[in-house]
């Protein structure tokens, strides 16, 4: 594809729980137009009719674009171009999205899940650029890994490989919704250091600083502690520690597991600074000093926040790519 005429242009839109993002990528997979709405949950009639207008906006009256990538957090069958289920946007049937944002927008759409998205964002234009063998690893609100083996996402029997989110990485750890124990989502993601910095206020054992911010009411979330953390606030400082510990022992995990040129970790949670990377790499110092000494075994996502949209972007540069 050549993005030389408005026709040729390439969309990333990325749906997520809370916002939908989208944007026209550039051939280096540098993001312009930035737009962002809320997502409406609970309704795929309405979340269709949002991404047209969202497309209708960026390509303002062109004929274009050449192709849009859709990056959706659930769970993606990418050969019929179905959203299976998805727990964070409330769907529990699937929907035919691919299908239903082509009708609607008259474009070849092309769809995944949103961390297959991220992992291809990465291997195209950032951190994993060119190499064979990447984990992608997103910490946000939940966790999910993009696994890349010779240059081509993983996917598994039945779309749901790199579903890391619920690895078991403390056996005898508390309940996760999926039913299992110890879960690494129950234990690193951002929902469980909001909650678990809730919880340790409720019980008078954070810091006066998390305390005075939990006075007025809001919900302590995750980004409140990575704030409080690069403040030098001790108790988030060790409840960053303590995340940073759960995903080495994941990392130690998939690396044992897949040999990786790389593995990048992005996500929410590495938005705010490099406190959990860093956080991280302690822990491998720790339990797995071969690793460790290898600095480019675990780098910081590349695109940033761009990550979702650059990576939805890919996701149709990839397809393109597969049918020529
Ligand atoms: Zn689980």
């Amino acid at each position: 594809v050549s993005l030389t005429s408005p026709a040729d242009l390439l969309l990333g839109i990325d749906i997520g729980a809370t916002k939908i993002a989208a944007g026209i990528a550039a051939g280096d997979g540098r993001i312009r137009d930035r737009l962002v709405v809320p997502t409406p949950r609970h309704d795929p009639d309405r979340l269709v009719e949002e991404v047209a207008a969202l497309v209708e906006r960026l390509r303002r009256g062109a004929a274009g674009p050449a192709a849009i990538g859709v990056g959706a957090c659930g769970r993606v069958k990418t050969a019929s171009g179905e959203v299976n289920t998805s727990l964070a946007l409330g769907w529990r049937h699937p929907v035919a999205l691919r299908a239903r944002l082509a009708a609607r927008t008259g474009c070849p759409v092309f769809l995944d899940n949103d961390v297959n998205a991220g992992a291809l964002g990465e291997h195209r234009w950032g951190a994993a650029r060119d190499l064979a063998d990447v984990v992608y690893v997103s910490v946000g609100t939940g966790i999910g890994a993009g696994i890349l083996i010779g240059g081509r996402l993983y996917r598994g029997a039945g779309g749901a490989a790199g579903e890391v989110g619920h690895m078991v990485v403390d056996a005898d750890g508390p309940p996760c919704p999926c039913g299992n124990r110890g879960c690494l989502e129950v234990l690193a993601s951002g929902q469980a250091v909001g909650a678990t910095a809730s919880a340790a206020i409720a019980g008078g054992a954070a810091s006066p600083a998390l305390e005075a911010l939990a006075r007025d009411g809001t919900a302590i979330t995750a980004r409140d502690v990575f704030a409080a953390a690069s403040g030098g606030d001790a108790y988030a400082r060790g409840l960053v520690q303590r995340t940073g510990e759960w995903l080495a022992v994941a990392v130690v995990n998939l690396v044992n597991l897949f040999d990786p040129q790389r593995v990048v970790l992005g996500g929410g949670l590495t938005h705010t600074g490099d406190l959990l990377v860093a956080a991280v790499r302690d822990a491998l110092g720790r339990r797995a000093g071969w690793l460790a000494t290898d600095p480019k075994v675990l780098v910081p996502a590349a695109l940033g926040p761009d990550t979702g949209v650059a990576g939805a972007a890919a996701v149709a540069l990839d397809a393109l790519r597969t049918q020529a």
